[in-house]
């Protein structure tokens, strides 16, 4: 029986993955903000796919994700679009990928930024 065919797979699978955490490495190591795929590809990385449980996948801690509760060159928290605000203006509010309570004026080396909302005839 030739095997070729699957072992071909094998390894292609293993280049991606390979090349895809390169990726992941190479945007930590220098801080790089990340774009929306990578931050996902990161937090699959790291053990925190939800697996069975989709409703609370694992969190990252605040150390790992380098939170501070003040902004980076003009990116805050606010602005990311894993950020829930707190339910009265001025609270803290939380995170869909790091734990604890999260300032809307904070941010971390996960930071994705969120799209401006689009109306209809906005010149777009
Ligand atoms: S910047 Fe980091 S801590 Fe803040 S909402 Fe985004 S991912 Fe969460």
């Amino acid at each position: 029986m030739d095997h070729s065919d699957n072992n071909k797979r094998v390894v292609i699978s293993r280049r991606k993955m390979l090349w895809k955490l390169g990726m992941i490495v190479g945007a930590a190591t220098v801080g790089a903000t990340f774009d929306m795929e990578t931050a996902y590809a990161f937090h699959e990385s790291r053990g925190s796919g939800c697996g069975s449980d989709c409703n609370s996948p694992p969190k990252h801690s605040k150390a790992f994700a380098q939170y501070q509760d003040h902004p980076k060159g003009g990116l805050s928290c606010v602005g990311c679009v894993f950020f829930s605000p707190g339910k009265a203006a001025g609270k803290l509010g939380s995170c869909s990928i790091v734990s604890g309570e999260i300032s809307p004026y904070g941010w971390c080396r996960l930071f994705v930024q969120r799209q401006a909302p689009q109306f209809p005839g906005d010149g777009g």
